[in-house]
């Protein structure tokens, strides 16, 4: 994710750093002022989980707000990256832009770079419609020559394998990646020289597969030597992701009864940590406290059908033990809510629960 504050009606064009000691203190301060919950932060202390009578809440280890975005959130709209394009529409206007990207994702934007320079076409694991990935896109083009292909799903992934292995239908290619593909792409050209990169917040197994696929395409059809020259990768998996992934996949190895994950339903992130939960468990992707409408009754959302969606007879009667993770972009206190109506549908109220806490 990405960041720029964009501040208008200025004569000054230059590009400025606000990552000063000072303001990066006083960002801190604002996120804890605003977003922090002293619940949560006590069911951490404690191990991550809480107890009251026969329900227990289990939080994931590593989960919410990332250091790119706390650096970030006072700062500027969502942490998102912003194309060239629409960067220089800004300072044409004579608005100063205030780069506040995070450092993973400008190594991101490094590395494809580099592979533009190098005549290298960059394979994108991610979204190609998500704005992290259309500001990576962006930067694949180098100075205008570089190519760039974005691939979601190992299925997009082996239909490119497929090409590079033994050519194939040239305009097909291009309708099946259609938005997907840099202006002027020639898969019969472009595919000889290839580089993954990946969008930050992808599952890590998921884009090492991509890597893995595109480096067997370009063996087969060059052989070891060749093959060398002609593919490159870089992990680019950020380590905030990676943690919250690594935390919920522990959480998962303890029996529970189902999980909640709270988070934007646009977020990458957030909506992998639901693709792992719904691997083992009843897992319900809140937005927030208030998707929680009773004991009977939940929106959330699904999937694969990309909207929100109500089931009912989510919550058990019984003893439950329920999980709890968010995305990198959801706070502390959204997470409180979710956690206090939780508790609240099972008959605990705030104080009792401030009480165990
Ligand atoms: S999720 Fe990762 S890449 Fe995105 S802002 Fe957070 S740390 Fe940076």
């Amino acid at each position: 994710m990405s960041t720029n504050l964009i501040s208008s009606g200025t004569t000054a064009r230059e590009k400025v750093n606000l990552r000063t000691p000072d303001v990066m203190a006083a960002v801190q301060q604002q996120v804890e002022s605003h977003y922090r919950s002293d619940i949560v932060e006590k069911v951490r202390r404690a191990g991550g989980t809480i107890s009251v009578d026969d329900t227990t809440v289990r939080l994931a280890k590593q989960f919410g707000f990332c250091y790119g975005v706390e650096r970030a959130i006072d700062l500027a709209y969502a942490a998102r990256g912003t194309e060239l394009s629409i960067q220089q529409q800004i300072k044409d206007r004579g608005c100063q832009i205030v780069d506040t990207t995070c450092g993973d994702v400008m190594s991101v934007w490094k590395r494809v770079r580099k592979y533009a320079s190098e005549s290298a076409t960059s394979i994108i694991h991610g979204k190609a419609e998500h704005e992290e990935t259309k500001a990576t896109s962006s930067r694949a083009l180098g100075d205008g020559s570089g190519h760039y292909v974005v691939v979601l799903t190992l299925e997009d992934t082996d239909y490119v394998c497929d090409y590079i292995r033994h050519g194939g239908d040239k305009h097909a290619f291009l309708d099946k990646f259609q938005g997907a593909h840099s202006p002027g792409f020639d898969p019969d050209v472009h595919l000889q020289t290839v580089g993954v990169a990946n969008q930050t917040t992808m599952l890590r197994g998921e884009t090492e597969e991509v890597q893995r696929r595109v480096r067997q395409a370009i063996l087969d059809r060059d052989g070891p030597e060749l093959a060398e020259k002609n593919f490159r990768f870089f992990d680019t998996i950020c380590g905030a992701t990676q943690e919250r992934q690594d935390a919920l996949r522990e959480l998962l190895d303890v029996p529970m009864d189902l999980l909640l994950v709270v988070g934007g339903y646009n977020s990458s992130n957030t909506s992998h940590l639901a693709e792992m939960g719904e691997e083992k468990l009843p897992t319900y992707f809140v937005l927030n406290a208030s998707r929680l409408v009773s004991a009977t009754e939940i929106k959330h959302y699904n999937l694969h059908e990309k909207r929100e969606v109500v089931s009912h007879f989510w919550l058990p009667n019984g003893p439950a033990v329920i999980g709890i993770t968010a995305g990198a972009s959801c706070p502390n206190n959204l997470i409180e809510e979710t956690l206090i109506r939780l508790f609240e549908l099972r008959g605990i109220s705030r104080h009792e629960l401030e009480l165990a806490a």
